[in-house]
Parts: structure tokens; sequence; C-alpha cells
């Protein structure tokens, strides 16, 4: 329970993710997501898959999910799975190079980007944000955090999604686009990083809807599985 001296009201739990096989947890920041990082997604979703400036956009740290259920969300008839491997960093900063960008990163996790594709896809037919579609509650769920001290740092092995035991999405982590170190020194000229900050980075092709009671099977090489249902 946070404390409420000193507020005027109750302030909400701050979020925050497990640290894999610790009593640990990662104090959550921000989320950063990168869009259209493997060229057969970007292809899928309409677009040049050649290697133009990434874009990214936000999520609310609130919208984690951790060992539960992924609630099917209010006002959409097409909510979209993406898998994605989470970077987490602990150490922030800004202007960091390439270079350095890894030893910013605490450790990664297996991440589900899901998304109001039908609300999403009228934000950008109308040139609105896209917080209605990406940002809303349990829209980011994701496994505990495995340190990077642990791992290493994934840059290539299988990254999938079976839906009801059947294969959706299938890429390899050395499709990324924009890499992860490159994800990190980007953000950091646009943005100052905090540790805490967790990175969604990007999904392969095959991303497509959900319904109501169906079984999620997320899998990143080197990193974990995430398992969850559609309540
Ligand atoms: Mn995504």
């Amino acid at each position: 329970m946070a404390s409420t001296t000193g507020f005027a009201f109750a302030p909400v739990e701050a979020p925050s993710l497990p640290v894999r096989g610790s009593a640990l947890r990662v104090p959550v920041h921000r989320i950063y997501c990168i869009g259209r990082n493997y060229e057969a997604h970007a292809v899928e979703m309409g677009h040049d898959p050649s290697k133009e400036p990434p874009f990214f956009f936000q999520k609310n740290p609130d919208n984690l999910l951790c060992g539960r259920d992924f609630p099917y969300p209010p006002e959409t008839s097409d909510v979209h799975h993406e898998i994605e491997m989470v970077a987490v960093l602990s150490r922030g900063g800004k202007n960091i190079p390439v270079a350095d960008a890894l030893g910013h990163v605490f450790g990664y996790g297996v991440g589900l980007d899901m998304t109001r594709r039908d609300l999403q896809g009228e934000a950008k037919k109308l040139g609105r944000p896209w917080e209605v579609g990406k940002a809303f509650e349990h829209s980011a769920p994701c496994t505990g955090i495995v340190p990077a001290s642990q791992v290493g740092h994934p840059d290539h092995g299988a990254i999938w999604l079976k839906v009801n035991g059947e294969t959706r999405q299938l890429g390899d982590l050395n499709q990324m686009i924009w890499k992860t170190a490159e994800q990190v020194a980007i953000l950091s000229r646009y943005f100052e990083l905090q540790p805490g900050d967790v990175i969604f980075t990007g999904t392969p092709s095959g991303v497509g809807p959900v319904k109501r009671g169906d079984d999620l099977h997320g899998f990143v090489e080197g990193v974990g599985e995430l398992r969850l249902k559609v309540a």
C-alpha cells in the first residue's frame, strides 16, 4: 500500500515488474514502443520496409499486466496481439552512444503490445494520436524481467506467439530493423531516459485478432515464455 503521508489523497501504487528468480522488483518509469521494426510486419501493415528513421509511441506504465489474464477491453471489436521482446533500463541518460547503450539495459522480458486495431486504424486515418488504440488498461502484458547479467543481450533467436496452440507470429530477433542498442540511443536523443524505462522492441509479422477464451503463448529465445488467457 502506498503511504498517504504528505498527499491530499492516496496515490495510485507505482508500477513495477518482478525480477525472475528473485524477490526483487524493477520499478517502472515509462513505456516506449517502437513501430514497424520487423520488415515483414511493416509490409503486412501496408508500409515500405526500407530503413527509414524509427518512430516511437508510448503506453502508460500502469498498463503493464503481469501474472494475470488479459481482460478483453471495451469500445473495440478488433484487439490484436503483437509479441515483442521487452528491454528494461537500469540507467538513464541523454544522447547515449549506441556503443554504450546496452550497458544501460538491466534485463529483458517477453511482452505483448495489445492493440485496439480498429481504434488505431481510425486514428491513423484521421491523423489523430494513437492512445486509444495502444495505451489502454492492461494493454501491456509482460513476464518478469530476466537480468542481462544472466542471459546477456539477446540479438538473435526465435520470437513467436501461439494462439490456442497454433503459431500465429514467428520471427527472429535478428530481423529487427533497429536493434535494441540503436533504439536506446535514438530514444535518448528525444527524451531523457530514466532507470525503469521499458522499451517494447517491435513485433514480427502475423499480428491478428484475439477473442475471449483464447490461450496466448509467447516465446523469446534466451528470455522466456509468456502465457495468459483472454478473459
Ligand atoms: Mn508493437
